[in-house]
């Protein structure tokens, strides 16, 4: 598509969600330009897991073979690159991408997902995605019955922790200092054998990626395989709030059916706006997105149809 082109529709965010929009748009033959800045949520993960079809594979190689799938697709184009700004016109869209390049559209769709805070302890990163995570759906069957603790305090580590009595019963709360739990919580933890350790955390042992324990400020250290801690993400981007959109209490872009948000013609697909944190739902959104962008695209076109007379016969 040439770039003074308007498309029909832009969609920011090349992930699950975006690459599954475009495909099913690609198929309804609509102009569409993709942007990615190459910054997936799960670039750290070392497997790919609960995507039917894609169980255990390698979490980049979902988007090299969803974007080899879309080169047949001569209407959808995709561009590297971060896009910047958003603005909202009477006909649609308009965004510029960090080289400074513009594009319009009438239709836009955010899949830009989310960023994960780890909790503060020295030396976490070496261990992010290869036995640290967030998501037991993600990554606590690979590590059933080890010995795992809970990176965290309060109520998000309590929920972490009775969650992950589905694959373990060896579970320790390492709270890196006050654990914030109420006597009933503690209750219900010590009720499904999950043990607390309330003691500084000063560092994480272990080599290649691989925890092997965790290291007190007491000069104790506890044997553990692998760690788990609650989730706590940020959006990647701010376009759609730039835009209007609200984020809920949770900090996500608050859409209703079918991804729609507030913003007439404007969706935001994928982890950017729900909680089930799973590649394969993200997908599933971006389809329903780009499956209501189309059926607008399509009453739009039908309407502007209809405002023209038609020739009379001779
Ligand atoms: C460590 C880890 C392990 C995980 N393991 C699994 C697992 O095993 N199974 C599973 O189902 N899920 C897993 N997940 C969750 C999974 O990664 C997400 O659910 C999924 O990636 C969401 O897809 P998405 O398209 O919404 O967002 P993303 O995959 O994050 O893609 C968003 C894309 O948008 C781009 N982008 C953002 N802003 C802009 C911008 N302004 N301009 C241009 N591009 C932009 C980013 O660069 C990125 O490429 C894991 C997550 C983590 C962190």
């Amino acid at each position: 598509m040439h770039d003074s082109e308007k498309a029909d529709v832009i969609i920011v965010g090349g992930g699950p969600a975006g690459l599954s929009a475009a495909l099913i748009l690609g198929r309804c033959r609509r102009r569409v330009v993709v942007y990615d800045s190459g910054e997936p949520r799960n670039a750290r993960s070392e497997r790919l897991s609960g995507f039917l079809s894609r169980d255990g594979s390698a979490p980049l190689e979902l988007r090299r073979i969803a974007r080899a799938q879309l080169a047949p697709y001569e209407s959808v184009s995709l561009r590297d690159g971060e896009v910047v700004e958003a603005a909202c016109h009477d006909d649609g869209f308009e965004v510029v991408a960090r080289d400074g390049t513009r594009a319009r559209c009438r239709k836009l769709i955010l899949a830009t997902g989310v960023v994960d805070a780890l909790p503060e302890i020295p030396g976490i990163d070496a261990f992010y995605g290869s036995s640290v995570w967030h998501c037991p759906y993600c990554d606590g069957f690979e590590h059933r019955d080890q010995a795992i603790a809970v990176l965290g305090s309060g109520k998000a580590a309590e929920q972490q922790a009775l969650t992950l009595t589905n694959w373990t019963r060896d579970l320790v709360i390492c709270s890196n200092g006050p654990a914030g739990l109420t006597a009933h919580q503690r209750r219900r933890l010590a009720g499904s054998g999950v043990a607390v350790n309330e003691d500084p955390i000063v560092g994480l042992e272990g080599e290649d990626g691989r925890l092997r324990g965790i290291r007190f400020a007491s000069g104790g250290t506890l044997a553990r395989q692998g760690a788990f801690f609650p989730p706590a993400e940020r959006q990647r981007c701010d376009l759609a709030v730039k835009l209007g959109c609200r984020l809920t209490a949770k900090g996500v872009i608050d859409t209703g059916s079918y991804e729609k948000t507030g913003v007439p013609g404007l969706f935001v697909a994928g982890d950017a706006s729900r909680l089930v944190h799973l590649a394969i739902v993200a997908a599933a959104q971006g389809a329903m997105a780009a499956y209501a962008a189309n059926t607008e695209l399509s009453k739009e076109d039908l309407a502007g149809r209809a405002k023209v007379r038609p020739r009379r016969l001779r």
